[in-house]
């Protein structure tokens, strides 16, 4: 019987969560004046990672008011995480789409090496980048997508794969518990 309950809490809690991601998602796209599926897929993806992660590294001592101050913080940035791998459509044309350079952890990178010795909030934004771009990363092995440069396949899967991975664990993502780096 208590499993039973726990099992519809469970259930209970994801359709909550899914219920509000799909409602920042329609916002967040409304704001930014977005129609295109592939932006709103893309969009959603990030906003539910980004969920997850909190979810999954938050601890039992963590405080919820800071978490959810920490969340929206972290969902605009996550929403241009989302965004950024694409851009290499409009910069290099269609031809030059997936490039490595953008589909890589690389710009996540380049920020967290910016906001060194910066501001923890600085340090959340950038962390709230790096899981809307991990998102798209990961969305694109599903959907599969080939890498420019790369010869295809399993490489291109695991390229995608472990620089999403390397997106969401550096000290910078710690941040995301309100723990990371001073
Ligand atoms: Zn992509």
């Amino acid at each position: 019987m208590a499993r039973g309950k726990q099992i519809v809490d469970v259930l209970a809690t994801l359709a909550v969560a899914f219920g509000v991601a799909l409602v920042l998602n329609w916002i967040i796209l409304g704001f930014f004046g977005q129609k295109s599926a592939d932006r709103a897929e893309h969009s959603l993806m990030g906003i539910l990672l980004l969920l997850g992660y909190m979810a999954a590294s938050a601890d039992n001592r963590a405080n919820i008011g800071q978490a959810v101050g920490i969340f929206f913080a972290a969902l605009v940035p996550c929403y241009l995480g989302t965004v950024f791998p694409d851009l290499d459509i409009r910069l290099l044309g269609i031809g030059g789409h997936r490039n490595p350079l953008f589909h890589s952890s690389v710009s996540f990178f380049v920020l967290v090496l910016l906001v060194r010795r910066q501001a923890r909030f600085l340090h959340i934004l950038v962390a709230g980048y790096g899981v809307g771009l991990a998102s798209h990363l990961w969305w694109d092995i599903i959907y599969y997508g080939d890498v420019r440069w790369l010869p295809g396949g399993t490489i291109d899967r695991l390229w995608l794969g472990v620089h999403g991975l390397l997106c969401l664990t550096t000290p910078s993502s710690c941040s995301l518990r309100g723990d990371g780096p001073e």
